[in-house]
């Protein structure tokens, strides 16, 4: 059985970094504090925690001149201020591609737009982007698109992974909607060249396996694009959830992983297919 794995599968360099910085951070202090999960993968928590860095509800919970790490996706502008008021040590690993998100909608908040950012309600990334601004307007499908009143002035973002034909849809019916609009492509890199490669590969492939935990949009989009091209698409978040079954009259398997998915779970499932490949 072939296995192909996609050339860019797994952590981004923005979510590899902000893991460093953690285990780092906790190597040399004993421990460090992260406000919510660093990355949404419960493996990766885990190991983490068991370095010693610790998610925390609120920054009240973090030690007296204890040391805040700020995730990847961004951090709310009222959390900045309450963690500098309590004198922590703060350490940011916001991704360098999100700080750009944010000063996009700072310009063209500054032109006298509304902002609105296409991406998934109540995610972590969204609602800081959104708070760069007052008021913004948070889209995630077309029907919310539908919905929206007539606006003279609009600046558009979008959340660093969403999928560019979902992208694409609401802004063609923000168009009949918008007089002045200005779109910012804030797709990140890393998204787009993960998206285009599954897409390749799904094409060539009988079976296509996307890790990631099911917490993660970023993954859930990766497998809807995949499964638009190849039905027998699975997603798994590690090699125990893969079924033997799927494998048989197989001769080619393309394995991808979202961007919050670290390299050795990446390892297990390729051994794992390797052995069942073997057996069948
Ligand atoms: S998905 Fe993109 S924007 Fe988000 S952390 Fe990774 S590289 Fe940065």
């Amino acid at each position: 059985m072939k296995i192909i794995i996609a050339k860019n599968a797994g952590y981004c360099f923005g979510v590899r970094d902000a893991v460093d910085l953690a285990n780092n951070i906790a190597e040399k202090e004993g421990e460090v504090y992260m406000l919510g999960d660093i990355v949404h993968n419960e493996k990766v928590v885990d190991d983490l925690s068991k370095a010693g860095a610790k998610v925390v509800k609120s920054l009240k919970d973090v030690p007296e001149n204890g040391t805040v790490l700020f995730r990847a996706h961004g951090t709310k502008n009222d959390i900045w201020e309450e963690a500098q008021r309590l004198s922590l040590d703060i350490k940011d690993a916001t991704c360098p591609l999100v700080h750009k998100i944010h000063q996009d909608v700072r310009n063209l908040s500054n032109e006298g737009r509304k902002i609105i950012v296409i991406g998934d309600h109540g995610h972590d990334e969204v609602v800081a982007i959104a708070d760069q601004s007052k008021k913004t307007i948070v889209i995630s499908n077309t029907q919310e698109a539908e919905k929206l009143k007539r606006i003279r002035k609009a600046g558009i973002v979008c959340q660093s992974t969403q999928a560019i034909e979902n992208v694409q849809e609401i802004i063609s019916i923000l168009m009949t909607k918008i007089f002045d609009l200005r779109f910012v492509n804030t797709i990140c890199y890393p998204t787009k060249r993960n998206q285009e490669q599954i897409k390749d590969l799904a094409k060539i492939v009988d079976i296509m396996i996307i890790i990631g935990s099911f917490t993660s949009a970023n993954s859930m989009r990766l497998t809807s694009l995949s499964k638009d091209l190849n039905d027998n698409t699975f997603q798994v978040t590690d090699e125990s959830e893969l079924n033997e079954k799927w494998f048989a009259n197989c001769n080619s398997v393309g394995i991808s992983a979202g961007a919050s998915t670290p390299d050795y779970l990446i390892n297990n499932i390729k051994n794992k297919i390797e052995r069942i490949g073997n057996r069948i």
